[in-house]
């Protein structure tokens, strides 16, 4: 991600004198390059803009330089905000208003009003915020000292989402079977993803893959084998139904990477012909390695999977799926048959061998586990409303099982909704959230909204704050208005 840029552009104009102007662009260097070191991305000063010509130029630099993800604006002096109109509406990347400052603190004892001309943040990011506000940008804006851990930490999760947005229009999708017969919330417009979210998704016949896996070579396997000792713990004797499950990784994979770059996979139990299993390990194991995965042909949370982990450095983040409930203690067990991310596992994993009862197929080696804890994750759901999208963002809880559970053939959360279990659950069934997420401990709810907000859809968060009636007034409030903007 560092690979990355954002430029950094300050706005000011010539009124001040040119002596005024290179302390501005210093200062701004200066600025820059100390945010730069907290950044998972590069922060670069590009330019401070006087005139309108002068924003025109640096947008269209910005627009052309495919390295770059966005900018940060800031306005050291007053900047007056005709000037930015046309260059604005040019821009194609997010914008976040930095507002901030040089100085921290007044030099009380010496202020005069030289001081005042060369630092007026308070006075420039006004003027510049109209303009933003009247234009209806949907930016971020994040108040802070440059050098205050606070607005560091809030701009660097900015520069994530941002590193996010344009990771998002290059995912493509990789679907070996359509959605599971009968299944309503798995379901989408795939054009509409494209347009909207740049999500390519392709379908193939499960035989192309079955083709490839017939091409996997017995030393490939061997090595993938040496490979999963390594990471995972042998608990089964059945070590060609392992194999099988390594050459089915090594065949997805290939596939993936030969026929243009999918970084999102989806298959579904019920359309395996030619195939003995259905890929668990397989589908495990690429999901640490940082694939986006879909389960019953959902390329929804294949793609928002893969941008996900992608945001979240390829950590803790996953496919998850609402399983079964603990009323008592108001707990949900999450969960697939198969497919839970190791990233989840608070333990080394095993590989099991087990029957599994629906999907006609021989018993699938698989990675058991139990969950990670983490008093700060998201769920996220994204549901086809018919008119648009909708992006679901649940605050939960990962909590340790109650009780050992060792029947149970595959990895798995457990957790506690947000704002509370009646709640939580209720506001997710009103919104029309969906069984599959993807989870993260690491991608926070703040940074899956901004997110949302980049891509222009309507996201509804659910946290600590939620008030079900409050709640649902919002859904009746929020379907009207995402009505009137189609
Ligand atoms: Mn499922």
């Amino acid at each position: 991600m560092k690979e990355k840029v954002v430029y950094w552009l300050t706005g000011s104009q010539t009124l001040y004198g040119e002596d005024v102007l290179s302390h501005v662009a210093a200062h701004s260097e200066e600025m820059a390059d100390y945010v730069d070191r907290f950044m998972p991305v590069t922060v670069k000063y590009l330019t401070t803009c006087k005139s309108s010509d002068e924003v025109v130029e640096a947008i269209r630099k910005v627009n052309a330089d495919d390295n770059c993800i966005g900018i940060i604006t800031w306005c050291h002096t007053f900047s007056p905000a005709k000037m930015w109109i046309k260059g604005l509406k040019m821009l194609q990347k997010p914008m976040c208003h930095f507002a901030t400052q040089y100085n921290e603190r007044l030099p009380y004892a010496t202020i005069d009003m030289d001081f005042m001309n060369e630092n007026q943040a308070a006075h420039g990011d006004r003027e510049f915020g109209y303009i933003v506000a009247r234009l209806r940008m949907d930016n971020k804006v994040v108040v802070g000292y440059y050098k205050d851990p606070d607005a560091l930490k809030e701009l660097a999760s900015w520069c994530k989402v941002a590193a996010g947005y344009a990771f998002s229009k290059t995912v493509k999708v990789c679907r070996f079977s359509d959605n599971m017969r009968d299944v309503a919330v798995t379901e989408g417009d795939k054009v509409e993803a494209h347009i909207k979210l740049g999500w390519q998704v392709d379908y193939y016949p499960i035989g192309d893959l079955v083709d490839y896996i017939g091409t996997v070579s017995e030393k490939e396997v061997d090595a993938l084998m040496e490979e999963y000792e390594q990471k995972y713990t042998m608990a089964t004797k059945r070590v060609d139904v392992v194999r099988e499950q390594a050459r089915y990784e090594i065949a997805i994979d290939r596939f993936c990477k030969d026929k243009g770059g999918y970084v999102g996979i989806v298959d579904h139990f019920g359309s395996l012909h030619g195939l003995n299993q259905l890929p668990g390990l397989a589908i495990q194991d690429l999901q640490s390695k940082g694939y986006g995965f879909g389960a019953e042909g959902d390329w929804k949370i294949a793609a928002l999977g893969a941008v996900m982990q992608y945001m979240a450095d390829q950590k803790g983040t996953g496919l998850m799926e609402d399983y079964t409930y603990d009323l008592k203690e108001g707990l949900c067990l999450g969960a697939h048959m198969l497919e839970v991310s190791p990233q989840f596992a608070a333990m080394k994993p095993e590989i099991q061998v087990h029957p599994l009862g629906i999907g006609d197929k021989s018993d699938p080696a698989r990675l058991v586990f139990e969950g990670i804890m983490s008093p700060e994750a998201v769920a996220v759901s994204m549901v086809d409303m018919g008119d648009r999208m909708r992006l679901i963002v649940q605050k939960i809880e990962l909590v340790q099982y109650p009780q050992k559970m060792p029947n149970l053939p595959t990895g798995g959360l457990m957790w506690k909704y947000k704002p509370n279990f009646k709640e939580g659950v209720a506001a997710w069934i009103y919104a029309g959230g969906a069984h599959h997420t993807v989870v993260s401990s690491v991608v926070t709810a703040q940074e899956v909204v901004d997110l949302g907000n980049m891509w222009g859809m309507e996201v509804v968060l659910i946290d600590e704050n939620t008030k079900i009636d409050e709640f649902k007034r919002q859904l009746i409030w929020s379907d009207q208005i995402w009505k009137a903007k189609l």
